[in-house]
């Protein structure tokens, strides 16, 4: 295969899955990141002096799934070794089907559903020693690219990106001409005026808010401390209010709480006493921040304005440029609270991958080929989650108008097909997910990006046993995933 000179902007999740998999593919990649980061000899040094203002979301709570953890451990094994040297775990379906099934009936595919715990600071610290290390690939960092190098390709009409100009932090600018440059530089890429610079076709995306901010802090477990069980699904949303506990490495971990950003009273979890005491309050991360347990290693860590973000680089059969694809959070971005954007990070690396394989010396058709994958792999989940924060939105302003968002039954006797599956979801799949172990394993499967966001509620026999469940709900109490939102205020007034 031909080797391309491939230029990569951005060093972080998607640059360093790009430039690892293209060059284990023969390419020549020179990866370029703005940002100079401190060495560090270990990963709990780089989480203690790596403040990453390009990637702030780093310092928060990250999920690694299990369609990433697979990818990892069958395609670079040396690098999921790494991983485990530095600390890294596995959060296994098997063992957390142990905690919710007396007698869990496990089968084979069970270990497919394996999660990578470990922090992102450890994540990347790992990665970029990897590809420094044991490929070609050359990381430059201090290096921020200004705009890009394009002429016009007579064949088709349209800008022919070339390679990129650059401004290093000793004030030195730079041509770098590259056969493909590839934008990994996150959620705020400047690829719009870049591709306006070279007169593209008008670059467009759809975006929305997720309806939440995020809140996470960092815990130890004390030495002898056994960890707390994990009993079903890492997270859950209380209505006005969404947690989620996330496995790091070094017996570390970290909680993460999200509300509506017009909640004022709720804001007040971003101070460590109050976020503290939400936590204790939660019957799910009770016993994880209990001071015999576990201690606090960072404050409370904020992250506001999240949105759903898709754009569109092929529009109509016809790319903006040819030569040039972004990846990771600059192509899509999603509701952190799923744990998806690592993941749909190294896919977008490894469809990129592909198309170049098949398609090296014909850009058009690379970028046609790596769109529809896009459209395919990535795109189905972006358009779940916007629905899934659409509803959860919805549910919050039925119930703060004091209006029951699961009831379904009209006064004309009909059926409001909303609250129904709100109801279905809540009083169904939730409970079935601990009576039922084959919904359960069909909940995680999707959670882990290995079977689609489709598959869960569209599959007769599932729905079946969800609903079988459902059916008996007036004879169970309905499950405590937290206090009541007016109980969990007096809980934060207390600790304020
Ligand atoms: C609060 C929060 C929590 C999250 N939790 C999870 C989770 O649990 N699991 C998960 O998988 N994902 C999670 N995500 C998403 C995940 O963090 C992102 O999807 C991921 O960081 C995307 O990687 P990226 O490389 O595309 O972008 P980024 O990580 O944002 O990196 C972009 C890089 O480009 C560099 N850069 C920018 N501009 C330039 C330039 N002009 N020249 C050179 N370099 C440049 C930046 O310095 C930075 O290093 C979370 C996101 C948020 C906001």
């Amino acid at each position: 295969m031909s080797r391309c000179n491939v230029v990569v902007i951005g060093g972080s999740a998607a640059g360093l899955a790009t430039a690892l998999l293209l060059s284990q593919d023969g390419h020549a990649v020179r990866l370029l990141e703005e940002e100079r980061l401190p060495e560090c000899a270990t990963p709990l040094e780089a989480f203690e002096l790596w403040e990453r203002r390009g990637s702030p979301q780093s310092r928060h709570s990250h999920a690694f799934l299990a369609r990433l953890h697979n990818a990892i451990k069958n395609r670079v094994p040396r690098l999921y070794q790494d991983l485990m040297e530095a600390g890294a775990d596995t959060l296994r379906f098997s063992d957390m089907a142990r905690e919710v099934f007396d007698e869990a009936e496990l089968i084979p595919e069970d270990e497919e559903i394996t999660l990578l715990a470990c922090r992102r600071i450890t994540y990347d610290w790992v990665m970029r020693r990897y590809v420094e290390r044991e490929t070609d690939a050359v990381y430059e960092s201090g290096v921020q690219v200004r705009g890009l190098l394009a002429d016009r390709d007579p064949s088709t009409d349209l800008p022919r990106v070339r390679g990129v100009r650059v401004q290093r932090d000793d004030g030195s600018e730079e041509e770098i001409e590259a056969d493909l440059v590839v934008d990994a530089s996150g959620r705020n890429s400047s690829l719009r005026e870049w591709l306006e610079e070279i007169g593209t076709e008008p670059f467009t995306q759809e975006s929305e808010s997720c309806g939440i901010f995020y809140c996470s802090r960092f815990y130890r477990l004390l030495d002898d401390a056994p960890t707390p069980a994990i009993d079903g699904p890492i997270g859950a949303d209380l209505g006005y209010m969404k947690y989620a506990i996330f496995l790091g490495d070094s017996r570390i971990f970290s909680i993460t709480l999200a509300a509506a950003p017009s909640d004022d009273a709720l804001r007040e979890v971003r101070r460590s006493e109050v976020f503290q005491a939400a936590a204790t309050a939660l019957p799910s991360t009770r016993a994880w921040v209990d001071p015999a347990v576990s201690a606090p290693i960072t404050d409370v860590y904020t992250y506001a304005n999240l949105k759903n973000t898709l754009r569109f680089f092929v529009r109509d059969g016809r790319p903006l440029a040819l030569g040039l694809y972004p990846v990771g959070d600059s192509l899509v971005h999603m509701n952190p609270i799923s744990g998806r954007g690592c993941t749909a990070a190294w896919i977008g690396a490894e469809l990129l991958t592909s198309a170049l394989r098949t398609h090296p010396g014909d850009p058009l058709a690379f970028a046609l080929e790596l769109d529809a994958g896009v459209q395919r792999e990535l795109v189905p989940w972006y358009q779940s989650m916007r629905e899934q924060d659409r509803g959860a939105r919805e549910t919050s302003q039925l119930t703060s108008e004091g209006i029951d968002p699961f009831a379904f039954q009209r006064p004309d006797g009909t059926i409001d097909p909303k609250g129904y599956m709100r109801s279905i979801l809540r009083d169904g799949l939730m409970p079935a997910m601990r009576e039922d172990i084959v919904v359960l394993r069909a909940f995680m499967r999707v959670f882990n990006m290995l079977d689609a966001p489709s598959d869960l509620l569209t599959k007769p026999e599932l729905m079946q046993r969800v609903l079988a469940v459902w059916q008996r709900r007036e004879q169970r109490e309905p499950m405590q995933l937290g206090p009541p939102r007016a109980e969990m205020l007096r809980h934060l007034e207390n600790a304020a």
